[in-house]
């Protein structure tokens, strides 16, 4: 043999063996016909002998048409030379996968070309990718039953923004059937308010809760708490959304927002939602330098009517009183409850302009009192009352602490100069609070200690004869030295001290009367003592007069009792019941500062009283002042109609006294007869 063909041969034969001893399929096609011009052993193994069939038919078994794959190289050829695809079968007889790839060259024997293929086993990659893939299909599944088993919604969105997928509960809370949801943009189920937020949210990647109206199909809307995450699926970034309904928890939110910030009974805002109104307020007028007003109402006397009328007439009388306040207020004022019938309503003026904020606020203090007044119906019955406001002003940084206490104060100062009426605080006020409250506290102390005195003003007759005294307190403080009775007087009432000291002088007044038992002359004094409200009030008044004259044994006409106008016209019923118990113990009783009062007839002829005491407030200008003149003759005419004596009080000077004779006055007390001392002068 040629040597030649020796090595064509042994090399033909070589490339044979390593040809068939590859674990690959190989053939080779005739571009031209498709059919197969060559295949190595293992290529008929699995796909029998398919040397001169045609390609398609073959390795597609069952199928007439060319593949897609075979088609495309087919078609293409020349100016696919020398390149390479890659497709996949499944059609082997021992049914294998092979994964092929193909080059196209030359055909070395004849013009044309041949297609070598080669395909690879890749059964087992395949079946592990079947495995991978029935996993996953179970975690779909999976994760399904998960999503639909949750009781939030949950939308998948594309990277567009658009809906993909939804699970169960997502379109029933958004009133959508499942089909009509994808496709839709995520904005067209936010309600246009949470609009800017949820594309905030979405922006910064923000994964946290958070809240956003949402609307329905139907366009209604409700509150819902979302939540979105962005995971990356393939290539695709995909934002997968939770919502929540969230409109009962809102509710219950309300409702406990309601109960903590709101008054159960006039639904006005409570102290809780008033202190955070107040330093919004306080907050807003430190940036603007607006003035801003508190003020503070309490409506006078409303005690009586819950005590006498009971606890269910009191709470509609408030509840009505809110209802008035809040309709004249404006709306950006608040109204609250403060407590009991105390209310508080915060003036928002909106102007820097100190008189017409001042303006402002009289104006709606003048409606309110105004409001108060107009009777109040319950269940057919009539109710009057009035209000006392006090205002604070402000237009600089000012604590709440302070504010109030400014308001209070104003408020207190408006009752003290007769209720129904409203005062500004200012600094003089500020300033006699302070002293008041410095006064309270020394004269607790001095009652304590027996440090407030008494002295005692001889009272004559026509003829200068002394026919008794007058018990006055005298108080002089170490450091503020002496204190007159007619600022004391009225703290001692105010705070209830009065009680306690009228005991101690009660005391005094009948150690002296009884001292006084063996003297010819002071044996026939009286003493006129005064009493106040507070003491007269009490239901132990009369018993503590009673036990007093047994205790010390004197005779109770020695004892005269100064009472005002004022104590007859509270509760003018028990006044004259006591004042007649009074009378038949055997005291006499003058009815004090008369004329000064509201003062009303028709109770002096049902009283027994012994004498009406003319004010030194008409004595003092009675030479000079024809009405002063006036009103002493008309009490004089009164006093001789029903029988009482008439002592005139604060007689400076003869003239004075002279006058008052010539008008008829029979008793009188003044600085020009004596002067108030301690009992050792007398
Ligand atoms: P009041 O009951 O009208 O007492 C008369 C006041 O006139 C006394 O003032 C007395 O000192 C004063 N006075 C007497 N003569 C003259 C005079 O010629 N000219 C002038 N300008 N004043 C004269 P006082 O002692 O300052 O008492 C003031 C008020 O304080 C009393 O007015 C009374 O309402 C009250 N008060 C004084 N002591 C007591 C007390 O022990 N208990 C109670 N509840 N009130 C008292
Ligand atoms: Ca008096
Ligand atoms: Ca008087």
């Amino acid at each position: 043999m040629h040597l030649q063909n020796l090595i064509d041969i042994e090399s033909r034969n070589s490339l044979d063996f390593i040809i068939n001893g590859i674990d690959a399929v190989i053939y080779v096609i005739d571009v031209d016909n498709a059919t197969i011009l060559y295949a190595n052993d293992k290529c008929k193994q699995e796909f029998g002998d398919i040397i001169g069939r045609t390609c398609y038919k073959v390795l597609q078994t069952g199928k007439s048409e060319p593949c897609e794959d075979c088609l495309l190289s087919n078609n293409n050829y020349l100016s696919h030379i020398n390149s390479t695809y890659k497709w996949e079968h499944t059609n082997s007889i021992n049914n294998k996968t092979y994964l092929f790839s193909e080059r196209i060259i030359p055909n070395n024997t004849k013009n044309g070309y041949v297609k070598i293929q080669i395909g690879i086993d890749v059964t087992n990659q395949k079946e592990l990718e079947n495995k991978i893939l029935e996993q996953q299909l179970k975690t779909i599944e999976t994760f399904e039953a998960l999503s639909n088993a949750t009781i939030e919604g949950l939308i998948i969105y594309n990277s567009k923004k658009e809906c993909i997928k939804v699970n169960k509960i997502a379109p029933e809370l958004l009133g959508y059937t499942p089909d009509e949801m994808i496709g839709k943009s995520a904005f067209d189920f936010i309600s246009e308010e949470s609009i800017e937020l949820v594309k905030r949210v979405i922006r910064n990647q923000d994964q946290s809760p958070y809240e956003a109206i949402m609307v329905r199909k139907d366009g209604s809307k409700f509150p819902a708490m979302l939540r979105g995450k962005d995971i990356k699926l393939g290539d695709e970034k995909i934002r997968v959304s939770a919502l929540m309904d969230i409109t009962n928890i809102k509710l219950k939110e309300a409702e406990i927002s309601q109960l903590a910030y709101y008054d159960s009974l006039t639904s006005l805002p409570n102290r809780t939602l008033l202190e955070d109104r107040l330093t919004q307020l306080i907050y807003k007028t430190k940036r603007t330098g607006q003035y801003s007003a508190l003020m503070f109402i309490d409506l006078d006397h409303f005690k009586i009517i819950n005590d006498t009328r009971g606890h269910i007439v009191g709470d509609k009388i408030l509840q009505q009183c809110a209802n008035r306040l809040s309709v004249i207020t404006r709306q950006y004022d608040t109204v609250a409850r403060f407590g009991g019938d105390e209310f508080i309503v915060l003036i928002d003026t909106q102007t820097t302009d100190y008189s017409l904020a001042v303006n402002d606020i009289s104006i709606i203090a003048d409606k309110i009192l105004h409001a108060v007044k107009q009777p109040f119906y319950i269940d057919s019955n009539e109710y009057l009352l009035s209000a006392s406001i006090g205002i604070a002003m402000f237009n600089t940084p000012i604590s709440i602490d302070e504010l109030m206490k400014r308001a209070d104060s104003a408020m207190y100062h408006s009752k003290d100069n007769g209720r129904d009426k409203y005062s500004f605080f200012n600094q003089t006020l500020q300033t006699s609070l302070e002293r008041k409250a410095t006064l309270l506290s020394k004269l607790r102390e001095a009652i304590e200690h027996k440090k407030v005195k008494i002295q005692y003003q001889m009272q004559v007759d026509y003829n200068k004869t002394v026919v008794g005294v007058e018990a006055l307190a005298r108080w002089t403080d170490e450091e503020l030295g002496v204190i007159s009775p007619i600022e004391f007087i009225p703290i001692a009432e105010e705070s209830g001290l009065i009680v306690k000291f009228s005991i101690y002088l009660l005391h005094e007044v009948a150690t002296l009367i009884k001292s006084w038992e063996n003297d010819e002359i002071k044996s026939k004094w009286r003493v006129s003592i005064n009493i106040s409200l507070k003491q007269f009030e009490r239901d132990d008044f009369y018993d503590v007069i009673h036990h007093l004259i047994r205790k010390y044994n004197i005779e109770a006409n020695k004892i005269r009792l100064e009472i005002t106008e004022s104590l007859l016209l509270k509760d003018a019923h028990n006044a004259l019941l006591k004042i007649n118990q009074l009378k038949a113990l055997g005291v006499t009783i003058s009815i004090d500062d008369f004329g000064t009062g509201y003062s009303s007839l028709s109770y002096l002829k049902k009283l027994p009283i012994d004498e009406l005491k003319i004010d030194k407030s008409f004595v003092a200008d009675i030479l000079d002042d024809k009405n002063d003149e006036t009103i002493v003759v008309s009490i004089l005419s009164i006093a001789k109609q029903f029988g009482f004596d008439v002592i005139a009080e604060g007689i400076e000077n003869e003239e004075i006294y002279q006058k008052l004779i010539d008008l008829g006055c029979s008793y009188f007390q003044g600085y020009c007869f004596h002067k108030p001392a301690p009992k050792e002068y007398l």
